[in-house]
């Protein structure tokens, strides 16, 4: 049984696969136990698959796994976990924004007792403004909203202890926010801090609708606040009424001229409320939405092929 474990998922990645390879497998060289390295293909389209059947012939530390389409990065990450017989528990990306040579500082900590060591970012200096405030703005939104502490600034860059993997892999739902789902475990866990590289080939998968949905994600998995909005949301709209009422009321009963033309405050209040009503609804259907994705049981993914040699060390 290797001692430690490194996760890594990978969709289109042929242009960095070589570089990581690299880089991982001297870090891995210098680690004072066995390790594996379980590169997760999330249904690659280009010729990520052949480079890792290479790998994992050329050295036997390699398992992959070939998920049967693309499921996203979080299933990505879950199946890898799932196939994991570390002690010790790496994540990281693919395109090496999350440095390898960090490794032994986590697993120094590691070895200090902490279950969960998680990368948090320090800057993002070299993303977009636009990328920066919203992930700026998300993570304060979620801290608020969600039950559970979630570290800002943290991705999916983390340690974890055999225990934290084994619960993780018990959880069966369907919708994984990871890093939620991390924190949620609780035990010592303790931030990392680093400054995130530039991705070192290849170009961004995460599309801001993909981003979007990971946040929304994350919310609606980690508080049931929003399905509280409609609530305030109605109340604001019914004291809006009653004022509005009064003020009408008021208009015709002492400014005897004055000429209620209210096409405009017609107008503007089913727009409102259309509005209100539409928000609250869409609130409800995300969180029916994923109980009827729980109640399905699908499995998460689906497996094309897997290598991994048994060893007998
Ligand atoms: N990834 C994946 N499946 C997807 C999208 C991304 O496995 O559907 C992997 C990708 O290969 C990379 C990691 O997830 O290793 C993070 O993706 P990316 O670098 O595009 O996102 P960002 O760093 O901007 O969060
Ligand atoms: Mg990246």
């Amino acid at each position: 049984m290797p001692k430690y474990s490194l996760v890594v998922p990978i969709y289109n990645e042929e242009s960095t696969i070589p570089a990581l390879y690299q880089r991982v497998s001297a870090v891995m060289d210098k680690l004072d136990g066995t390790s594996e390295l379980i590169l997760v293909d999330d249904g690659s389209r280009d010729r990520t698959l052949d480079l890792l059947r290479e790998l994992h012939d050329r050295d036997s530390r390699v398992v992959y796994l070939r998920l049967a389409r693309n499921f996203g990065h979080q299933i990505a990450v879950t199946a890898g976990l799932n196939y994991v017989r570390g002690e010790a528990i790496i994540v990281l990306d693919a395109d090496l924004q999350d440095p390898p040579e960090l490794i032994p500082d986590l697993l120094a900590l590691w070895q200090q007792g902490y279950h969960v060591v998680y990368a948090q970012r320090t800057k993002r200096v070299r993303e977009g403004w636009f990328k920066r405030l919203c992930a700026y703005l998300f993570y304060r939104l979620l801290n608020q909203l969600a039950n559970v502490d979630i570290p800002t600034d943290t991705g999916d860059f983390c340690l974890m202890d055999r225990q934290v993997v084994d619960l993780l892999n018990q959880m069966p739902e369907r919708n994984r926010y990871i890093r939620g789902l991390r924190s949620w475990v609780g035990f010592n866990q303790i931030a990392f801090k680093f400054e995130r590289d530039l991705r070192f080939a290849g170009e961004v998968k995460y599309t801001f609708a993909k981003s979007l949905g990971l946040a929304i994600n994350g919310l609606v998995s980690f508080s049931t606040v929003p399905l509280r909005l409609s609530t305030y949301l109605g109340l604001f709209s019914a004291v809006l009424s009653i004022v509005m009422a009064i003020l009408v009321l008021y208009w015709r009963l002492f400014t005897p001229h004055s000429t209620l033309t209210g096409f405009a405050t017609i107008a503007i209040a089913i727009f409102f409320l259309g509005a209100v009503q539409l928000i609250s609804i869409g609130i409800l259907g995300e969180y029916i939405g994923r109980i009827y994705e729980e109640v399905k049981h699908r499995p998460l993914y689906t497996i094309a092929e897997v290598g991994r040699k048994i060893e007998s060390r």
